[in-house]
């Protein structure tokens, strides 16, 4: 594994050393990204599974199978990454990538993985997250596994897997009757108390939100290396990414450049695709409007719960990613990602999560409308296991579980002592 560099704004490219553990930039509040030396990585990484690591089977490292290209630091893991990659039934040149299969059901397993490593290194002992649901569950698995506080605030309507998950891991639960933006705000509320009243310094709560420390981005880049390496070390035409906060697409585009740079893959960069639900369409909108970032979208309203971010505070880097790669935004309503999880469910045996239908609803759409052609191939990010939502998507379904049958048993009847 090597060492950090320095970690580099991704704005006004300030640097800052990774010998502390450190937020946003110091001269303009802007993301932080992991730098190494590329040059010397280009003489010691491997593509195929690191050489220390070589007794295990390479599929079994998971995302750490990119230790060479990862910070130097002992994995805190629950065997995150190295997720399915299954092709459509229906669709030739169609992937999808099954983030459902990873510890806490979802995608958000490699960045909170990877940013609890990074804590236990820097021996941080309370960890606070924003979340609109399933950040939320995998810091609080993370940190269990760690022996490190958690504490989460998320909204009063996420999926009850997520509030069910903070307590059985035993974190600190705060439910908020808002959304993700006020959460963050009562986050950054209580962390300046904590300063204000003189609480040690081990003791302050450290803010894990996205892209406001370095590491998620970090470990949700190993998205990007793993789909390159399962096409065979090719890129594919394009990538669709349900984009709440955005972070595994900006992610990938980091994995891509470092890649490229350690020559382990040429060639087209491909065209990667925003997807987001109507009901809560900032980075869309901006998109369809030619601005550089999103204004705040107000009246989120969405059953994709990790959709409902109504101002990603990476907006602009996505914008700029989904543009420069000649993508594009597209958001689509709630009964056409209800449409598609049925549809997927029923012909291609995949329960998708609402996040990962609001993609597969585009692709439809933009398959239609020409902008990717038939056969084309396309990897299409299933964030997280549909399972994760049986509340969301049957209150969206309007279905019910039917009541207790009457039984002629009688009670007791059925269990008796011999
Ligand atoms: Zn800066």
């Amino acid at each position: 594994m090597p060492a950090i560099a320095f970690l580099e704004c991704v704005r006004c490219h300030h640097r800052v050393s990774a010998e502390t553990p450190q937020t946003l930039c110091p001269i303009d509040a802007g993301s932080l990204y992991v730098r190494y030396d590329m040059d010397a990585l280009r003489k010691t990484a491997r593509r195929e599974h690191p050489a220390e690591l070589a007794a295990a089977s390479a599929a079994s490292l998971g995302m750490w199978r990119y230790a060479d290209v990862l910070p130097d630091a002992t994995p805190v893991t629950l065997g995150e990454g190295w997720t399915p990659m299954v092709k459509s039934k229906r669709y030739p040149g169609l992937f999808v990538k099954e983030e459902g299969a990873n510890p806490t059901g979802t995608f958000k397993a490699r960045g909170l993985g990877m940013a609890v490593t990074m804590a236990k290194k820097y021996g941080l002992r309370h960890l606070a997250v924003p979340s609109a649901g399933n950040a939320a569950g995998a810091l609080a698995a993370y940190a269990a596994a760690a022996d490190i506080a958690a504490h989460l605030f998320m909204p009063l309507d996420v999926p009850l897997a997520n509030y069910l998950e903070g307590i059985v891991y035993g974190a600190d639960v705060t439910m908020v009757d808002g959304l993700i933006s006020d959460c963050a705000r009562m986050v950054g509320e209580r962390i300046a108390a904590q300063k204000a009243a003189g609480t040690p310094v081990e003791d302050v709560w450290f803010d894990i939100s996205t892209l406001k420390e370095p590491f998620r981005v970090e470990g949700k880049k190993t998205m990007g290396y793993e789909l390159v390496e399962q096409l065979g070390w090719e890129y594919p035409e394009a990538v669709f990414y349900p984009t709440g906060g955005g972070v595994g697409l900006i992610g990938m585009w980091k994995a891509f450049e470092e890649m490229e740079q350690l020559g382990w893959v040429s060639g087209k960069r491909p065209r990667m695709y925003a997807l987001q639900a109507a009901g809560c369409a900032p980075v869309s909108r901006a998109f369809d409007e030619g601005a550089a970032a999103s204004r705040f979208f107000d009246g989120a309203d969405t059953f994709a719960s990790g959709l409902r971010v109504p101002k990603p505070y990476g907006d602009a880097i996505i914008l700029d990613i989904v543009r420069a790669s000649g993508g594009k935004a597209v958001a689509t309503d709630d009964a056409g990602i209800l449409a598609s999880i049925l549809d997927w469910a029923k012909h291609e045996g995949l329960f998708l999560s609402p996040e990962g239908a609001a993609a597969t609803a585009a692709y439809d759409q933009l398959l239609a409308s020409g902008d990717i052609k038939a056969g084309e191939r396309v990897v299409l990010f299933n964030t997280g296991a549909g399972l994760k939502y049986t509340d969301m998507t049957a209150d969206a379904m309007k279905l019910k579980r039917p009541g207790m049958l009457p039984t002629s048993l009688p009670v007791g009847g059925i269990i008796t002592p011999v």
